[in-house]
């Protein structure tokens, strides 16, 4: 590990596209398109794809599919393709994406609001089992995503999936992506609105509509109505937050620009009340911008965080209101500082006197024999619910209390523990080289050793740690595991040490989310010079963690 002194933010400022020239924007500079996605997006959607797989390509193979469809419409259905096996991270960059690209898919299940039901569990199990060689990852956008899936097999999939009404449209792509939904929804004896109605809403009437099919980027969404600010506000698209009003009730506070990658930004509170009727007219007015309004030249430069950055919370609330709603909002309070924990660990009391379970499996893995044994769990206890979470963990909910003890028993065999270590608890890892095209480095295996590793070394100081240090493990500098908002962000890199290039990584330190234990977001600050090789991660952790707890502030 080589460390020195000098500290740069990961703050950076977003620089908006050029003047003076067309940036893509529809509503301002027509719809030429100005780069190569946009063509293709515009001579045929990526919805389309779906006929020619189920009628050509699962019946002819993988070689019979073009590459546009491939690497591109592909998405809109969840499947990307996985990374041929051998290919070493420091060669990620020189190759592209036909050399990197094995003839298997990942393929993505969106789970809006994280729900689950036993039935819907097992078939989750079985597809794993009969298509996925046993895959099965809990992500932390409170997706399924299944590796080695074949062309062929995929229609099947669907139709077992659809057939219990879940679905893979628009999993993936330049689409309106999974709603994350407070694991809670509905059932804690705190929570200040349900969103169950409004995320049904969305979902039912805008995934898969073509209208909202071909947006400049990704568009993510979250919503909860739980005071434990339980779906990661900030970094998304557009949230949706409980609060209540002094006159008008509960409803939610809208934020908007939210999102990390290369080039992090936390997303601005728009400074309106949103009634719960209205929801959903709301967040189809935000996407409507997104889509008109969105820089289309650049795809580094698409996401709608560029555009609030260049208008300003002012300016996007009165396109909003009046281009797109023909009305004003009322003013609206802020959300209250987080109540307790979002991930939701460990056993509560629901308002019915039932109780919710969460457990942490390591690092979001998860497989087809644990689902298949959850779901044996669960019936065994009389439930019919689970929820997973954007921590990568997962919440049994209506668990009546004789059947509690034998539900945590449960849980603990299958490897999904209700009281985890903080080291267990708080990490997270991306899915890395193992499958990922964009990968540099490794990251579940080696979150799981270091897990395994600060388990054994800090036991000594385990009981000090009285608030949570987050380890966020990313295979490249893409974020999907949120380095810039984790107490130590891990970036995946080839790094020099010793004269050697070896996978490793660049440290953040310092960023997170607002929760229980922190008031508000911050993104994390690089620590130039600070990279540490995999193998030699447990010791950094161990000692940044000892050093934290002999000087640390109060809260700090
Ligand atoms: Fe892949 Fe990089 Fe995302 Fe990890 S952070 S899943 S390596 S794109």
């Amino acid at each position: 590990m080589t460390v020195q002194p000098t500290e740069t933010s990961t703050s950076r400022t977003l620089r908006p596209p050029r003047a003076g020239r067309s940036n893509g924007q529809w509503a301002v500079d027509g719809r030429e398109p100005l780069n190569a996605n946009e063509v293709w997006k515009q001579e045929d959607g990526g919805l389309n794809v779906r006929e020619r797989i189920e009628q050509f390509y699962s019946r002819d193979g993988f070689a019979s599919i073009p590459p546009q469809d491939l690497s591109g419409r592909f998405r809109w259905w969840g499947l990307y393709t996985q990374r041929k096996p051998g290919i070493d991270g420091g060669r990620t960059a020189q190759l592209d994406d036909t050399e990197l690209s094995d003839e298997y898919f990942m393929l993505r299940v969106r789970l809006d609001g994280g729900s689950l039901t036993l039935h819907q569990l097992r078939v989750l199990a079985d597809i794993s089992h009969d298509f996925a060689r046993g895959t099965a990852d809990i992500s932390d956008r409170q997706n399924i995503q299944y590796h080695w899936i074949r062309v062929e097999d995929v229609p099947e999939i669907w139709r077992r999936l659809e057939a219990v009404g879940l679905q893979t449209t628009e999993a993936c792509g330049d689409t309106p992506r999974v709603i994350l939904g407070s694991p809670l929804a509905g059932i804690a004896a705190d929570e200040i609105l349900d969103p169950t109605p409004v995320i049904d809403e969305i979902t039912r009437r805008f995934v898969g509509d073509p209208e909202l099919a071909n947006l400049p980027r990704k568009f993510k969404s979250a919503i909860t109505g739980h005071p434990s600010l339980d779906v990661v506000h900030e970094i998304n698209d557009i949230s949706l937050v409980g609060v209540v009003h002094p006159e008008l009730g509960a409803g939610y506070d809208l934020w908007v620009g939210g999102g990390l990658s290369t080039a992090p930004r936390l997303a601005e509170r728009i400074g309106v009340f949103v009634a719960p009727d209205e929801a959903a007219e709301v967040w189809l007015g935000v996407i409507r911008i997104f889509r008109d309004y969105g820089y289309r030249r650049m795809r580094t430069k698409a996401r709608l965080k560029f555009l609030l950055a260049e208008w300003g919370p002012a300016k996007f609330r009165e396109v909003l209101e009046t281009e797109y709603l023909g009305r004003a909002l009322p003013d609206g309070p802020p959300p209250a500082p987080a109540s307790t924990p979002g991930d939701h660990v460990g056993i509560h009391l629901q308002k019915d006197g039932n109780h919710y379970v969460g457990a942490a499996p390591v690092v979001g893995r998860v497989s087809g024999d644990v689902l298949t044994g959850l779901a044996d769990v669960m019936e065994a206890a009389g439930t019919d619910r689970v929820r997973l979470t954007p921590h990568q963990k997962l919440v049994v909910l209506d668990v009546p209390p004789a059947r509690l003890d034998d539900l945590v028993t449960g849980l603990e065999n299958l490897g999904l523990s209700v009281a985890p270590s903080p080291f267990r608890r708080h990490t997270m890892a991306c899915t890395g080289i193992e499958f990922c095209k964009l990968a540099i480095v490794e990251t579940k295996a080696a979150a799981a050793t270091a897990i395994a590793e600060l388990e054994q070394r800090l036991a000594d100081v385990t009981a000090q740690i009285d608030t949570p240090v987050t380890l966020n493990v990313n295979g490249c500098p893409n974020s999907c595991a949120r380095i810039q908002v984790a107490d130590i962000g891990l970036k995946g890199m080839i790094v020099t040490l010793d004269d050697v290039q070896q996978p490793g990584f660049q440290v953040h330190l310092g960023g997170g989310l607002a929760s229980a234990d922190r008031d508000e977001a911050g993104l994390g600050r690089t620590v130039r010079g600070l990279k540490v090789t995999a193998a030699d991660l447990p010791d950094l952790v161990e000692r940044l963690v000892r050093r934290w707890l002999d000087q640390r502030a109060p809260r700090e």
